[in-house]
């Protein structure tokens, strides 16, 4: 550990950054914070990563500020946004887990894998992932793309949805699509995967290719969904998520006639 690394700093699902310049995160070693009342403090954990939690309505240090995760994405660089991502979920994780949920026995770090161990019943709990699907749907050089009612106004986006229990991921993908706007889909290819911190998911990219339907929304999960070719494109999610790079391969892909390139 040095002085240097960064020092992920959480108030609820704020994260501590520094005032000046572009968003960047105080130092491992950086005297101000000593004084901040920390509920839970790993400096480093075993993972090497040093994270604290502090309470709600904790007042930042001078030339510092608490910033929601959400905003940092896109103005924070890529690796350090998933890195106090990585953070994160491993300080909800603890704060989560107390105590054991089977005989409510308080839990301690497992002294070889990277879980909590409780001494009076052996149960081992190890941190949370959540996947979820996220799919690109094409039809006749088109993309399927849907607005959440979360979205900023104009956005739309690719859909996506919680693995249930006992599913695979491409039985989620059916359902899902098939939920949200009443499409059935085929052709189902992996695309790839990207950790997703809110708070704590697994999102998994596919493509997949409309094979029947035509959209008729939920009104819930989805507000307005539509199929749109490369020249009609609205706006969509900004950069490194794995929606944006799924989108933005449908758009290398395609020549916007229809086609796809060569
Ligand atoms: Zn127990």
């Amino acid at each position: 550990m040095r002085g240097t690394d960064p020092f992920f700093v959480f108030r609820g699902d704020d994260l501590l950054l520094r005032k000046e310049g572009n968003p960047s995160l105080p130092g491992a070693d950086e005297a101000s914070l000593n004084d901040l009342p920390f509920l839970d403090l790993r400096h480093p954990d075993r993972e090497g990563l040093s994270w604290a939690e502090v309470p709600l309505g904790t007042e930042a240090p001078e030339g510092m500020t608490f910033v929601s995760r959400r905003s940092l994405w896109g103005r924070l660089d890529e690796s350090l946004f998933f890195l106090s991502g990585k953070a994160f979920h491993l300080m909800d994780w603890h704060r989560m887990n107390r105590f054991c949920g089977r005989c409510g026995h308080a839990l301690a770090d497992h002294p070889e894998e990277k879980a909590l161990l409780c001494s009076s019943c052996d149960n081992v709990v190890f941190p949370v992932i959540a996947p979820a699907v996220i799919v690109a749907v094409e039809r006749d050089g088109k993309i399927l793309l849907g607005r959440s009612p979360h979205f900023p106004p104009g956005r739309y986006s690719v859909l996506a949805g919680f693995v249930e229990a006992g599913e695979s991921l491409e039985t989620t993908i059916i359902r899902e699509i098939r939920e949200e706007v009443g499409i059935e889909v085929q052709d189902i290819r992996y695309f790839g995967s990207q950790p997703w911190p809110f708070p704590r998911s697994l999102m998994v990219g596919f493509k997949a290719r409309w094979k029947s339907g035509e959209i008729a929304i939920d009104g819930r999960e989805i507000v307005d969904a539509r199929w749109f070719s490369p020249e009609e494109m609205p706006d969509f999610p900004p950069s490194f998520s794995i929606a944006r790079k799924l989108i933005e391969d449908f758009l290398k892909t395609h020549d916007g006639k229809g086609r796809g390139l060569p």
